[in-house]
């Protein structure tokens, strides 16, 4: 098994096709390291965008991608084949963060149909690299950048300015050789085969909002109260806010009402449930029933 880092440059453009914007790939910069992480290929290729005749102020000035570069490329197809090409088989592809990968599939769908990237066993490397700085003793931030996370880390890497995708692959080598756990690694890498890798990674979880909906759990609905532990009795009918059904509850037990809230989000192939209990407070709704039941 080999391991590649992958890293893309992309600019954000209108795309009058789609009516939106698209961050589309304008550089693929790869490195291949072998088992004992020496560096030993890299690959490189500026893409000619297919939307747009020139580039953005604030890309040419992070990447130092020139619009004149970018009209020098290729066509994203060609490139991709040419990194497909590239690239070994059974190869642990990785990413500095998966954000690059909701890139891919955008790119895939809208600009290059029936191309895609070879990335077979897939590896999110700055979720292993922040897991490291944490076992480490690092305060780590979530998503934490390349360059701060190289700095934390000590690994410098003379004559590179981050940002061309080369460069931004050969210091995400070096965190890798220096950071390397065989047994947390391979228990971090994922076959983009299995599961529905790309389509659970495309999936948008959603806050169920209608109580009667069928992915609400009406068994979820009990609430004990949380002095006695005994079954409760519920007051008021569910109000949906900002992703969160609330109601209030009556212990006997203990004669008193409390609040209680629960949160329903539907992932790919699962749903989460949030409960929460709480004081209970009169809301302004239940004042004014009392006044005008005066
Ligand atoms: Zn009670």
């Amino acid at each position: 098994m080999s391991y590649t880092i992958l890293d893309l440059e992309w600019d954000s453009v209108y795309y009058p096709a789609k009516d939106r914007y698209i961050n589309q790939i304008l550089q693929i910069g790869a490195v291949k390291l072998n088992n004992n992480f020496k560096v030993i290929d890299t690959f490189e290729r500026t893409v000619r965008s297919s939307i747009s005749d020139k580039v953005s102020g604030r890309f040419t000035r992070l990447t130092g991608i020139t619009t004149k570069d970018m009209l020098a490329g290729v066509p994203l197809s060609t490139a991709v084949l040419e990194y497909n090409a590239w690239i070994d088989e059974d190869t642990v592809t990785m990413t500095w963060s998966n954000s690059d990968l909701y890139t891919v599939m955008d790119n895939e769908r809208t600009l290059i149909k029936g191309i895609k990237f070879n990335i077979d066993y897939y590896v999110d490397l700055q979720s292993y690299i922040q897991n490291e700085m944490i076992l480490l003793g690092h305060e780590v931030k979530s998503q934490i950048s390349l360059a701060d996370a190289a700095e934390k880390l000590g690994v410098k890497i003379e004559g590179l300015e981050l940002h061309t995708a080369k460069d931004d692959s050969l210091v995400c080598a070096a965190l890798l050789k220096k950071y390397f756990n065989k047994k947390r690694f391979f228990a971090m890498v994922q076959d983009t085969s299995q599961n529905n890798f790309f389509k659970r990674l495309a999936f948008k979880p959603v806050f169920i909002d209608d109580i009667n909906s069928k992915y609400v759990n009406k068994e979820e609905l009990n609430f004990h109260c949380n002095k006695c532990g005994a079954p409760a009795e519920q007051k008021e009918a569910w109000k949906y806010r900002n992703r969160w059904f609330f109601s209030v509850f009556y212990c006997k037990n203990c004669d008193r009402m409390f609040s209680a809230r629960i949160c329903f989000k539907k992932g790919y192939d699962s749903i989460t449930v949030k409960k929460k209990v709480f004081e209970y407070k009169k809301a302004q709704s239940s004042v004014k029933k009392d006044g005008e039941e005066k």
